[in-house]
């Protein structure tokens, strides 16, 4: 039996394949874009497209950016001699908004995970030896999640670095266990790049 027009259908399963949307919502979604004036609608797949065709990773920190290298690898203000290791673009700009941090980042695009078929090799680990081997880094912030896989590839990491120079450290506990780092507050990140140690 046939529910509802063929287009219809066809965006809710779309929005089903989003993180965090399940089917009511798909629906509610979807009948909100058949309500509000096609400009609207527009300008939102506009935006989609544009993510997509506009948005690259930096060659150095893999970074999300326009442009190659990203505002912060370029940026002038910044200090070079810091460089904080994160598992997702989100988790850059979590620690941006808190506005404590000046130094660089490395995006690793994921965690080690034997479950999930994630090695080191999938991960952007090698580039940032690359990084390190320059010279100029004192010291590595290991901040990815205070959970299982976040954990796992700190200690993988900071196992390689060390004799390469830096200092390691790692965020103070503190942050949600099991959280992701995305989703801390300011204050708390704030607290743990501040309280963070020596591994
Ligand atoms: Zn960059």
């Amino acid at each position: 039996m046939r529910l509802t027009a063929e287009p219809v259908s066809r965006l809710i399963e779309e929005f089903t394949k989003l993180p965090g949307i399940g089917p009511k919502t798909a629906q509610r979604l979807t009948f909100y874009l058949l309500r509000v004036p096609a400009e609207d609608v527009k300008e939102l797949a506009k935006a989609i497209i544009e993510v997509k065709e506009k948005i690259i990773f930096c060659s150095t920190c893999f970074n999300i950016t326009e442009k190659d290298p990203c505002f912060i690898c370029e940026g002038t203000g910044r200090d070079r001699s810091s460089i904080c290791v994160v598992e997702e673009p989100l988790d850059v700009l979590a620690l941006e908004r808190t506005g404590e941090y000046n130094g660089l980042y490395h995006v690793l695009h994921g965690a080690i995970s034997p479950m999930e078929g994630m090695g080191p090799e999938n991960l952007k680990i090698d580039q940032l030896l690359r990084r390190l081997r320059v010279g100029t880094v004192q010291e590595v912030i290991l901040a990815t999640n205070p959970n299982l896989e976040g954990e796992a590839t700190a200690m993988y990491v900071s196992r390689l670095i060390k004799g390469l120079g830096p200092k390691v450290t790692r965020l103070a506990r503190g942050l949600p266990i099991g959280g992701d780092l995305e989703y801390a507050d300011e204050i708390t990140l704030t607290r743990a790049l501040e309280g963070r140690r020596e591994v």
